[in-house]
């Protein structure tokens, strides 16, 4: 008997679905049957996106900018894009070199569909977003993952990478701050990583910047193409409004890089989802040439929220975890509390148990580990914290 699997695309088979998407469901479900839920399971800021931003999305509406855009972005935007890049990371990009999409997501996903061909390998440090390894996979490439260890502060080093380029090695995917490990790579480290990429000229990079407004402790953020400018060639800057300016809803994301790709992923758009939305497109205007002054109290406020989830986790015998420099997470290796079960099982149970909605490490491809978000008021997070030490008291 035909099976739905028998029309499903073998690419597609291969894909596990999101598992933080899966775990934020059940968590949903919990509260509709009306369990009090705490959930530190979000990839997304708590704040609302400001006044100024909403306001200009109302008035592109009033003016009647609700029709098609541009592909990959109105001039507009890309000029302020070009103008945050020159700004903030000291990068030139014309808007020949810039595509706009629907979320950083789409960025990820439309330079990968363009430029990787079947057994093409994609390099992905590991721990690392849940999406990238079964975007690879759909494109029919290979995610070839590289463990990163925290003892090495969950950053590849140069002989790892060394190692891992292949003559079929497409890719490699860069993320800081780091998702799930809030992990910062240096410059010097990213020079590091440089030295051994210019030996590899076949070797495309993708810089997944889009934390790179939450980095704490007086960091200062860098990205590879900054970093090292005779690389630029092959490097998709990419970055978005989603985290910094909490618009994961509005799915505005972004990326600088070399013309060929960016008129590659241009005419993709063409053939697929079009123009990201048009109001939203205003919005990001908005975000990325109004004030950012906020930014600097958003960041201060993860910061003091992050340092009260580690004074939490340090006392919980058997729970381990490395103070994160950046983004809103802490991943924390339970090893000696899992007690039989799987991370997965462990999540589980501490939700259905406590109502505490986290994620299992497995989800990100390292064994062992809850990642916990931060990005919830502070009230939520010493709910959570209380019943967490509780559960594991
Ligand atoms: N990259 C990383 C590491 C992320 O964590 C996310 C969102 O969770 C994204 C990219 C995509 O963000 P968006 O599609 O909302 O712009």
């Amino acid at each position: 008997m035909t099976q739905a699997s028998d029309f499903l695309s073998s690419n597609f088979l291969k894909i596990g679905g999101s598992a933080t998407m899966a775990m934020t469901q059940m968590a949903r479900d919990m509260r509709a049957q009306g369990r009090d839920v705490i959930s530190l399971s979000m990839g997304q800021p708590n704040f609302d996106t400001p006044l100024h931003i909403c306001e200009a999305a109302v008035q592109a509406m009033a003016e009647g900018k609700t029709r098609y855009t541009a592909v990959d972005g109105i001039a507009e935007l890309k000029a302020a894009i070009s103008e945050k890049f020159k700004r903030e990371n000291g990068l030139d990009y014309t808007a020949h070199e810039i595509n706009v999409a629907p979320g950083g997501k789409a960025v990820l996903f439309n330079a990968l569909a363009v430029s990787v061909s079947a057994g093409d390998e994609v390099l992905i440090p590991a721990p690392c977003w849940v999406s990238y390894p079964d975007m690879v996979r759909l494109c029919g490439g290979l995610p070839v993952l590289m463990p990163s260890r925290a003892a090495q502060g969950f950053k590849i080093t140069p002989e790892q990478l060394n190692a891992a380029i292949s003559p079929r090695t497409k890719w490699l995917i860069l993320n800081s701050p780091s998702n799930p490990t809030g992990a910062v790579y240096s410059v010097d480290e990213l020079r590091a990583l440089a030295n051994v990429l210019r030996d590899y000229p076949h070797v495309l990079v993708l810089s997944d910047d889009i934390y790179e407004h939450l980095i704490y402790d007086g960091l200062e953020f860098a990205t590879l193409a900054q970093v090292a400018p005779d690389l630029k060639s092959r490097i998709l800057t990419m970055n978005g409004v989603s985290k910094a300016y909490a618009m994961t809803g509005w799915r505005i994301g972004y990326a600088g890089g070399p013309e060929w790709l960016i008129t590659a992923m241009r005419k993709y758009m063409g053939q697929t989802t079009s123009n990201p939305s048009s109001v939203s497109q205003w919005a990001a205007l908005a975000a990325l040439s109004g004030p950012q002054d906020f930014l600097k109290d958003w960041r201060m406020d993860y910061q003091s929220r992050r340092d009260y989830v580690m004074s939490h986790i340090e006392p919980i015998e058997g729970l381990r975890c490395a103070r994160p420099s950046g983004a809103f997470y802490v991943f924390v290796d339970c090893k000696t509390r899992l007690k039989g079960k799987s991370d997965a099982e462990l999540a589980l149970d501490i939700l259905q148990e406590t109502g505490v909605a986290t994620i299992a490490g497995s989800a990100f491809h390292m064994d062992g580990y809850l990642r916990i978000s931060y990005s919830a008021d502070q009230k939520s997070l010493e709910i959570a914290f209380d019943r967490l030490a509780a559960y594991f008291h």
